[in-house]
């Protein structure tokens, strides 16, 4: 069965737009238009009400919100599908598609913000859930105790992965990287441990102890390359705390360190959005001439908007998004529309998960600047990490990697 012939989608943010765009082409669908205004929108199905088979509608815009204008879409009798897209509570969700119901639309499903190949594949392609790849669940379960003794005993260290500048192939660093060796498991995946300390109080306790070892290695690094820039991930809790930027000048300074060698990266995330304070301490970071670079664009909530509103020096793509931009629309999209808007912006660009040639040549046609991945080089740990610059000092000879393939 056909989804339809012709959409037509409206959400105020552009980047949205872009990637359900995208999503629609990929489905072969004939005619797909995108507004980011409702006016306008609504005057188009105005004049072509027969010819649209379905609207993909933000419910939240700044000039007409959503549940107007299902209103609006009911007084003029549009009969084609209606599909809700948002990134508030999915209780409002759940309010709004009744309300499209109440009007008699044709309502066909919702999808929540930030919106998701797979969340889309759901509502358009009636996929079930349950055929969609589950999450690797990784289900060590970390305790208090665990924890504590793994501080004591120091089994908890960074590991640096490099970024390589896709220009000039040199390393322009690294990003610190938690790894937990449990002496009767093995290594812990970080993003449970991440999880654990964030849930219980001992993020800034775990981000410190990484942090001050980072900074130990670092005097060394620079000694053999002294234009090298560390990141150190930064939890968004930690983005709310005021005193955090001094902190991190201290302790940098106490090792006869320079600001210009650091950089923190920040996940995007619902809260992050609104708050503040957070737009305080990243903003005093730069003005400490730290980096700051928004983590995982792509995947959070992150949108045109977070990126005016905060000041961010740096955006990293999602490796998510970069792993298969070559092989599918919808990722290669939201590579575009990342890579355009961060470069309006002056924000240089990373793209997280190089594991490919053919992946390598697309972001340098994209005018990416940095790569980080596994055709470099996985996370290393402090005297791999000396070999690694040691050896790659001249920096990769790209056309080489390029012409081999
Ligand atoms: P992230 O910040 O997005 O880090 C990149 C992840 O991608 C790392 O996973 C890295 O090992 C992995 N990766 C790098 N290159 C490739 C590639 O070519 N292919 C594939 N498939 N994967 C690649 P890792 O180390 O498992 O860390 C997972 C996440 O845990 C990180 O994602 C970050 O969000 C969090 N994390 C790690 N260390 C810290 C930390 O010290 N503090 C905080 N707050 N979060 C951390
Ligand atoms: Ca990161
Ligand atoms: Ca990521």
């Amino acid at each position: 069965m056909m989804l339809a012939n012709s959409v037509l989608i409206i959400d105020d943010d552009p980047t949205q737009v872009a990637i359900m765009k995208a999503y629609f082409m990929s489905l072969s669908v004939a005619e797909v238009k995108g507004t980011s205004n409702a006016a306008e929108a609504l005057s188009f199905i105005n004049k072509h009400n027969q010819n649209i088979d379905l609207i993909v509608s933000d419910l939240q815009m700044p000039e007409m919100d959503g549940v107007e204008f299902l209103r609006h879409l009911s007084n003029l009798r549009y009969a084609g599908k209606i599909a809700i897209i948002s990134g508030v509570k999915s209780d409002i969700l759940e309010h709004a598609a009744r309300l499209a119901k109440m009007h008699s639309l044709n309502f066909i499903g919702q999808v929540s913000k930030p919106v998701t190949k797979s969340a889309l594949d759901i509502v358009f392609l009636k996929v079930e859930h349950s055929k969609l790849s589950p999450k690797r669940q990784d289900d060590y379960f970390i305790c208090q105790n665990d924890f504590s003794k793994a501080m004591r005993n120091d089994e908890i260290e960074p590991y640096y992965q490099p970024k390589i500048d896709v220009k000039t192939g040199r390393v322009i660093g690294a990003e610190a990287l938690v790894r937990w060796h449990k002496p009767d498991v093995g290594f812990v995946s970080p993003e449970v441990l991440i999880k654990f300390a964030e849930n219980n109080g001992r993020i800034e306790e775990l981000t410190f102890h990484l942090f001050n070892k980072t900074i130990k290695s670092v005097v060394e690094f620079l000694q053999i390359e002294p234009d090298q820039v560390f990141a150190t991930n930064l939890s968004p809790v930690m983005a709310k705390n005021l005193a955090l930027p001094d902190q991190l000048l201290g302790r940098i300074r106490a090792h006869g360190l320079k600001p210009e060698n650091f950089s923190f990266e920040v996940t995007e995330n619902n809260v992050l959005n609104l708050d503040v304070t957070t737009l305080e301490v990243l903003s005093r970071l730069r003005i400490l001439e730290f980096d700051v670079a928004i983590d995982d664009f792509g995947t959070g909530s992150s949108n045109i908007q977070t990126l005016r509103d905060f000041p961010y020096s740096e955006l990293k793509i999602d490796r998510a998004f970069v792993s298969n931009a070559t092989s599918n629309v919808f990722s290669e999209e939201t590579v575009r529309a990342a890579v355009s808007l961060s470069h309006e912006r002056g924000m240089k660009i990373v793209a997280e998960g190089v594991e490919d040639i053919e992946t390598l040549q697309f972001i340098r046609n994209q005018g990416i600047e940095y790569a980080q991945g596994y055709l470099f080089s996985k996370a290393l740990s402090h005297d791999d990490y000396i070999d690694f610059i040691k050896t790659n000092l001249t920096g990769f000879d790209l056309e080489a990697m390029l012409s081999a393939a």
